[in-house]
This record gives structure tokens, C-alpha cells and sequence, in this order.
């Protein structure tokens, strides 16, 4: 047998780094340039949105609104609740013939403050906070942290804060026993060693000078947020802080092959959407590109996807033309774009090589997700998930398979399920990543790049 047949004949994915040209990668670092940019002003799902809304608005989307008139070329967007955001290019086929989808989520893990989050302890000024997804307690303590979020004050005002990401700013952490004493805790599982209750962050440990006050550290803290922010404690109660890691996104590697950063997971999928979306003018098919919340806490809430925002902005969109949504979603195709596990040589015990995906060999097509037997998936049919594919192909784009993990070993889900429940035929998507949820997550640089073709191609392909 000759080599061009066994080629032929066998599946072999190939390495983007072998396959893409020098001007690809001089527009490959550019894009990631960009990219690292976005990461950097964008580490909670609201400051997602208000970047992707200055980032669409210069390219002359609009904010739209149920009933207003739309015509081919249009360019849209809506705000769910300054959380989540749908934008998209109204097309020239009839919307009765469906949509094409893109989905990816914008929250990521992270400390988010409970409601009264501010105590002190040995004099030693505190913020409480209940942690949100799938974290590895273990990892948070010792690194710099950040503060970000918005606080609605009584007169309904909002003030945004967001301490610790200038170089200036003051940065907060959670603290960890020294090896010295912590001959006990080694003996422990991470589950008893590292406990939600416990990881508090230092925010501060000068008392206010005041002879006849008590908890001084504390009412220190408050006078300086009260300073700066003209909030009072009553004030946090319902108030959405996050506590993110103070890092920004870098190149990793000494060849500058990778990017390290907190939130790849999943705005590496938003953003580039996001951008095959702006690039994506005059199309034949009408697009609907999302910015999902909630993902990591299951996709509840009414602005995660198993609410009913996207259904009703597509009624709303169907409506002019008298076309039932169900038919708008029984005829639409979705990527749900979602990280993906990377082959991590340190644990190859946890992955099966043969059906993982690997950093450099491209954007991940996922067919199913789950745990334990395929529960709880989507599981793309074939016929859909060869179309995506083929398109993948026939547009040169670097890709892969890719399942998380071994059968058994644990699982995962998207919001794959949540958008097939509408009966649109839906396929999983995305970037592979190196220690997904950990406060600095790995991408490839050419990963990203290809990501951002394939949603683009998906967006532009000829489909029925
Ligand atoms: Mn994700
Ligand atoms: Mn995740």
C-alpha cells in the first residue's frame, strides 16, 4: 500500500502549527493580541457584555427592539439584563426557514461574596464569600485577587467597582497554613483540608482610630468603602461582587505558542463568535450569536439558557412575518461552542488518548458530553454533526474529536441540551484548555485562531 492510501484510508488529525502559512500566523498573533485584550477588561459575564456591546456598536449593530422593522443586513443586539446578550445579522432567507445559532456562555469560576460578606477576625478585616462553579478549592489561596462587580444602592443607583486589576490597586487573598504546622493537613483528603466556609479573603488589618468603637478593623474597611464607593453595608446585601484572580492574560511557553488566563473557559468561545459574527456581513442565513450566563451553576436563572430568552427574542424577530417560532427553531442549526479537555501528558490517566483532544490540533468537535453512560447529553445526530464537519473541511479549517475524559471518570455538560430541547439540531463545539476552571487556564494560540474560522464558516456555509 502506498502512503497517499494508507493516508487515505486512516484518521489521523494533523497539528495546526504544521499546517498554517506565515501570513496565517502573523494574522493568528495579531487575533490573539486582541483577544488577550478583551480577557483582560472582561472577568465577569456583566463586563462580557458591556465589552462585546462597545465592541458590536463600532461595527454598527444596534440594540434591538420587539416590533421595530428589520431588513436584510440588519445588524442587532440585545441586552438580557446587562448578563447575557444576543447578537446577530438579520439574513436574506426567510427566518421561517431558520436560523444559525451560536452559543457559548461568559461566567466563569470564581468567589462570589455572600449577601453580608464583611467581618473581622483577630483583627484581621475579611470577606466571606460563597463560591461559584465547579472550583478546586485548593487552588485559590496565595494568589492575587481581585474585586469586581455592582452594587444597587437604596435610591436604585449602581455603582461598579473593580479594585485589583490596575497595577496601582491594592489586590486581596485567601491565606494558607504554613508547611510548617501543617503536618495534619497533609494527611487530609482536599475535601476536608479545603472547605467553602474557609476561604475568606483578606481585605484588610488597620483599625479605625476610635477609643470608644469595637470590630475597628471592620469599620475601617466600610469608612474606605464608603469613601470611595458611597455604599454602607446594608448595601452588599444585594449586590453581585466576584472575587477573580488579579492576572492578566500572557503568553505561555517560551516559543509564545500558548496563552495563560483566567475565564478561557468559556469566553475563548465568546469571543470568537463574537468575532465570525462582526465579520460576518450580508448573510443568507439570519445569525444568533449568544453570550450566555449561569453556565457553571447549571444554566438556571433568566439569564442562563434553560430560561426562555432566546425563544421569545425569536418570536419577537418572527413575528413581522407571521412566522410561528416553533418553525423558526424546528429548522435551525446550533454550534454550541464550549471548551474542551485537553490531553494533559501529567494525568494521562484520566483521558482516553484516542478520543481526546490535544493543544495545536485545532478547534474540538464534541459529539456528546455527560457522565455515566452518556447522562444528561445532547448527543449531536450523525448526519448533523458530518454537515459541521464537512464544513470544517471544506473551508481548510484546522479540527478535531475530542470526549471529555474516560468512560467513568466524572463528565461535564453545556448548554447544548438546553438548546436542542427547542428542537434545534445542535452540535458541541470549542477550544481545548489546559487545567479548565483553575484560576489560570491554557489555550493554544492556533486553537484560538481556528475557532474563530470555523464559527465564521459555519456562520457563511451554504446548509438546508
Ligand atoms: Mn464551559
Ligand atoms: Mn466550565
Amino acid at each position: 500500500m502506498t502512503k497517499e492510501e494508507r493516508n487515505a484510508l486512516l484518521y489521523k488529525p494533523q497539528n495546526g502549527l504544521d499546517r498554517i502559512s506565515a501570513v496565517e500566523e502573523a494574522e493568528m498573533n495579531d487575533y490573539c493580541e486582541q483577544y488577550k485584550a478583551f480577557l483582560d477588561v472582561s472577568k465577569t459575564e456583566r463586563e462580557c457584555v458591556v465589552s462585546a456591546i462597545r465592541l458590536a456598536e463600532a461595527k454598527g449593530f444596534k440594540p434591538y427592539t420587539p416590533g421595530m422593522a428589520v431588513a436584510p443586513g440588519d445588524k442587532l443586539y440585545y441586552n438580557n439584563r446587562g448578563k447575557s446578550l444576543i447578537f446577530g445579522t438579520m439574513g436574506t432567507r426567510p427566518i421561517e426557514k431558520g436560523v444559525k445559532i451560536l452559543a457559548a456562555h461568559v461566567d466563569s469560576p470564581r468567589l462570589d461574596l455572600k449577601p453580608s460578606p464583611l467581618f473581622e477576625e483577630a483583627e484581621l478585616g475579611y470577606l466571606r464569600p460563597h463560591y461559584y462553579g465547579g472550583i478546586k478549592k485548593y487552588q485559590w489561596p496565595t494568589i492575587p485577587l481581585a474585586l469586581h462587580g455592582d452594587v444597587y444602592k437604596k435610591d436604585g443607583s449602581v455603582v461598579t467597582i473593580t479594585i485589583g486589576e490596575d497595577e496601582n490597586d491594592p489586590i486581596f487573598c485567601v491565606t494558607d497554613l504554613l508547611p510548617h504546622l501543617s503536618s495534619k493537613q497533609r494527611t487530609q483528603t482536599l475535601a476536608e483540608a479545603f472547605k467553602g466556609e474557609s476561604m475568606n479573603i483578606l481585605i484588610g488589618s488597620r483599625q479605625f482610630k476610635d477609643e470608644k468603637a469595637s470590630e475597628k478593623v471592620k469599620l475601617n474597611l466600610m469608612k474606605i468603602f464608603n469613601e470611595k464607593y458611597g455604599i454602607t453595608e446594608r448595601d452588599f446585601l444585594g449586590a453581585e461582587l466576584s472575587v477573580v484572580p488579579a492576572l492578566k492574560a500572557r503568553d505561555l511557553g517560551l516559543d509564545r505558542s500558548m496563552i495563560g488566563a483566567y475565564g478561557h473557559d468559556d469566553r475563548v468561545c465568546s469571543y470568537t463568535e463574537m468575532t465570525a459574527e462582526i465579520a460576518n456581513t450580508n448573510p443568507e442565513w439570519t445569525s444568533v450569536v449568544i453570550f450566555a450566563d449561569k453556565e457553571e451553576v447549571g444554566s438556571d436563572g433568566n439569564t442562563g439558557m434553560h430560561s426562555r430568552f432566546l425563544e421569545y427574542f425569536l418570536a419577537d424577530l418572527a413575528e413581522p412575518f407571521g412566522v410561528p417560532v416553533r418553525r423558526v427553531l424546528s429548522n435551525s442549526k446550533c454550534l454550541s461552542a464550549d471548551v474542551s479537555a485537553a490531553f494533559d501528558p501529567a494525568f494521562a490517566d484520566a483521558y482516553e488518548k484516542q478520543n481526546s483532544s490535544f493543544i495545536n490540533y485545532g478547534v474540538c468537535v464534541v459529539k456528546y458530553t455527560g457522565a455515566g453512560g452518556k447522562s444528561s447529553t445532547n448527543d449531536c445526530n450523525a448526519k448533523f454533526t458530518s454537515k459541521v464537519c464537512a464544513i470544517l473541511d471544506n473551508a481548510d479549517v484546522v479540527w478535531q474529536f475530542g470526549e471529555l475524559g474516560k468512560v467513568d471518570q466524572g463528565g461535564g455538560g453545556t448548554v447544548a441540551k438546553y438548546i436542542a430541547e427547542l428542537d434545534v439540531d445542535t452540535i458541541d463545539i470549542g477550544v481545548p484548555v489546559l487545567c479548565m476552571h483553575a484560576p489560570m487556564e491554557i489555550i493554544s494560540k492556533v486553537d484560538l485562531y481556528e475557532t474563530h474560522r470555523g464559527f465564521y464558516e459555519f456562520l457563511v456555509a451554504k446548509m438546508d
